[in-house]
């Protein structure tokens, strides 16, 4: 793994202080670097604004850690996610206050907004409570999320996002962030109408060819 590569990742990790997705140490980042078989993920408990290069951990896919500051606790989920899912390369989890509203009450957020569509889904649902950085909540949590879907709640904690790159997994952190606050605010003053089915059908179709998609190899 380049030194570029270790400070995008703690660059990142910055970003989820400045955008006010987490507070303190919450939330972790990783991605995958599928041809080196490698992890990098934040190290665990440290602040975000102190995150060296250097501090950023590297685990290979059985969860060994080779290089760096002991992992994020969470690295069994990020893991569990990158061997369910081999189209995904990056992972976000965060604490965001308003997305974690919704993950308290076991609320799944439902088609209020268009932007529900980044996650390539028509709602954002709940993934089921366990203890922070075990195996059981690795677990529960990739159930819940399929193999289709790119961002879900995790009841009483926060919110995970995934792409197949870090921009991608962390822009869906955020606009899903946007959307359960818009949410919020709606719901304090009415009743938020909802798209319907073939209304969001119709978005998700659209955002396959949304924004600029870099040709790659494959594509050619
Ligand atoms: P880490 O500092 O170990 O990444 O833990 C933060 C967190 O969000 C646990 O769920
Ligand atoms: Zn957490």
């Amino acid at each position: 793994m380049t030194t570029p590569q270790r400070e995008l990742l703690a660059d990142y990790g910055r970003r989820l202080l400045t955008d006010r997705l987490t507070t303190g140490t919450g939330g972790n980042l990783s991605v995958a670097l599928r041809p080196e078989g490698l992890i990098a993920i934040t190290p665990s408990g440290i602040s975000y604004n102190e995150i060296k290069a250097t501090d950023i951990s590297l685990l290979d896919f059985d969860g060994r850690q080779l290089e760096g500051c002991p992992p994020s606790s969470e690295w069994h989920l990020h893991l569990a996610i990158y061997r369910a899912r081999p189209e995904i390369n990056a992972v976000v989890h965060t604490h965001s206050r308003f997305a974690t509203t919704f993950a308290l009450l076991h609320e799944p957020l439902p088609a209020c907004h268009y932007l529900i569509g980044v996650a390539q889904s028509k709602e954002i649902r709940v993934a089921p409570y366990a203890t922070f950085g075990t195996e059981e909540l690795a677990r529960k949590t990739v159930a819940a999320l399929g193999q289709n879907d790119r961002c879900i709640l995790m009841a009483n904690h926060g919110l995970l996002a995934v792409g197949e790159d870090l921009s991608e997994a962390y822009n869906t952190a955020l606009y899903i962030e946007e959307v359960a606050e818009l949410y919020y605010r709606a719901r304090s003053l009415g009743t938020p109408v909802l798209l319907s089915d073939a209304e969001m059908d119709e978005a998700l179709i659209r955002f396959r060819s949304y924004g600029y998609k870099p040709e790659t190899d494959d594509a050619k």
